[in-house]
């Protein structure tokens, strides 16, 4: 296809692929995305202009190659898409569908003024969806085997992608996590609407084909000690991501019924995928008939709205202490919340939660925003005698997250963090103040996103290849294949 046949956003509107309708949505957990047909995927790739400094590629957490791989799938070229795309990117079907775009690749892509983005997402998820279906993504199989091995703390994206990225070097990897699937936030956290199960399921299936070992239920702080690892591996990557849950004290904070969103939010993961859950199946966990109070403005807020419309929440709203325009989640998942009948109280925070032994509601004082301060950011204050009471049977507190203390989990007191707790490393190492230990993803960034995690797992496993073949310094130590 000639770059003539490209530029076609000039005459092709841009187009998501098909959203399922809110009332037919709202009746289950799955994606609310149709698939692109391979027309549409081809078409809506010919959009992009082909800019000389693409934006959108500047402004992917990995760079990712798009104008070639949006190139390729317009000229139905699918399976070499699929190379370029996999290139950068361990698990590109899944940012394709929970990245911020408007944030990120597709929020800078300049086809011209007047015209809409590429849909660079949609196209990225249709391209992996299609290579897993054709057979094209294969178990990696290292040229040749090392006998040097890595032990990874944490199954999350951080984790994998570094498992990933470090068995093609022929490393032998074993990733340590507490939970019992793989995953990470991506299993426990993001509900299915956004990102189905079967999909994560896939990547860690095709790790374990690729010979990656897995010790699930593996507490480590509980079942070893950080330094129980480092006598048995060459090298320890740290990817336990922050799960340590802001709180919110005020008068009757205490009262029962209101919830951390990690603890909702688990369990309704957990049934989707089968599990006895006792404290949903006796209620206290399910929003189904009742009235849902959720505090907080972020992506975890939106997914606790959203997941509590599908349990069959009488009402659901969402107290935030800004305004739509200054808040922290998606644009996207906002409107998609509206759409499925989430009611948001901008300007609104709890004062106060009411009730015997149970919440019955929530108080909640009216804000405004103050002049910029030094930041640019407008602070929030009361307007005094402002204050509005809502009706609440359930209470999700979705406030952000913090590191736990790691040194202590870890019996490891050497082990250097930050003031805000997070693990110190030296960035253009990515290894932490102990030698040989690594650490990638939330517990270095603070809670941040999916492709931040796969971007650092993969800067670590090349961090780590370099460290162990200095280390070693003679030819490599390589033992049959
Ligand atoms: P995690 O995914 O948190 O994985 C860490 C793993 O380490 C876990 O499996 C945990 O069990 C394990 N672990 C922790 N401690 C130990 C220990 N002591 N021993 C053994 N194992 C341990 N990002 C997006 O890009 N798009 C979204 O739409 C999005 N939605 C989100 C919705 C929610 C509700 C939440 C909470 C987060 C969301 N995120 C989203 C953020 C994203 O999920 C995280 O940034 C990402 O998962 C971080 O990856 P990670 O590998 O660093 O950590
Ligand atoms: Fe966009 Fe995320 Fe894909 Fe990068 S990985 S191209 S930011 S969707
Ligand atoms: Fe194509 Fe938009 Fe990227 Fe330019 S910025 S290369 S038009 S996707």
């Amino acid at each position: 296809m000639s770059e003539k046949q490209m530029l076609q956003f000039v005459r092709v509107d841009k187009q998501m692929p098909e959203k399922r309708g809110a009332g037919e949505r709202k009746e289950d957990f799955h994606e609310i995305y149709k698939d692109f047909i391979e027309a549409k995927a081809e078409e809506q790739a010919s959009r992009c202009s082909q800019c000389g400094v693409p934006f959108c590629q500047v402004h992917c957490p990995l760079h990712n190659n798009i104008p070639d791989w949006l190139r390729l799938t317009a000229e139905g070229r699918l399976e070499e898409a699929y190379e370029v795309s996999s290139a950068t990117n361990n698990m590109p079907e899944i940012c394709g569908r929970i990245c911020p775009q408007d944030r990120l690749c597709e929020g800078n892509c300049v086809i011209e003024k007047g015209f809409e983005s590429v849909t660079i997402g949609s196209v990225e998820k249709y391209i992996t969806d299609t290579a897993w279906e054709k057979g094209w993504i294969k178990p990696v199989t290292p040229r040749v085997e090392r006998e040097e091995s890595v032990g990874i703390i944490g199954a999350g994206p951080a984790g994998m992608a570094a498992a990933e990225q470090l068995r093609r070097k022929g490393y032998q990897v074993t990733i340590y996590d507490r939970y019992d699937r793989a995953g990470g936030l991506m299993i426990y956290g993001i509900p299915g609407f956004k990102l189905e199960k079967d999909i994560v399921m896939r990547r860690y299936q095709h790790l374990v084909d690729s010979k990656v070992s897995f010790e699930l239920g593996f507490e480590v702080g509980k079942d070893a000690t950080l330094d129980e690892l480092r006598e048995k591996h060459d090298a320890i990557l740290i990817a336990t991501g922050v799960y340590k849950a802001r709180d919110l004290g005020g008068p009757g904070s205490g009262l029962a019924n209101i919830f951390p969103a990690m603890t909702y939010l688990t369990a309704s993961n957990r049934k989707g995928l089968g599990d006895a859950v006792p404290d949903f199946e006796d209620g206290t966990l399910d929003a189904d008939g009742k009235n849902v109070v959720v505090i907080g403005g972020g992506d975890t807020a939106m997914d606790c709205v959203r997941t509590a419309v599908r349990q069959g929440a009488k009402s659901v709203k969402c107290l935030y202490r800004r305004d739509r325009q200054n808040m922290p989640g998606s644009v996207r998942e906002v409107d998609n919340a509206e759409e499925e009948g989430v009611e948001f109280k901008w300007l609104s925070a709890p004062d106060g939660f009411l009730g015997d032994n149970t919440v019955t509601h929530v108080r909640a004082q009216q804000m405004r925003l103050a002049a910029p301060d030094a930041t640019g950011r407008q602070k929030p204050e009361p307007i005094k005698n402002a204050v509005e009471t809502i009706e609440a049977d359930i209470v999700i507190k979705a406030l952000g997250f913090d590191p736990e203390d790691l040194p202590t989990l870890f019996d490891c007191p050497d082990l250097q963090t930050t003031r805000w707790g997070t693990i110190r490393v030296d960035h253009r190492t990515m290894m932490s103040n102990l030698d040989g230990v690594f650490a990638a993803g939330d517990i270095v960034r603070g809670a941040s996103l999916v492709v931040w995690a796969v971007k650092d797992g993969r800067d670590a496993a090349e961090a780590i290849h370099s460290y162990v073949q200095a280390k070693a310094k003679a030819p490599e130590k390589v033992a049959a294949a």
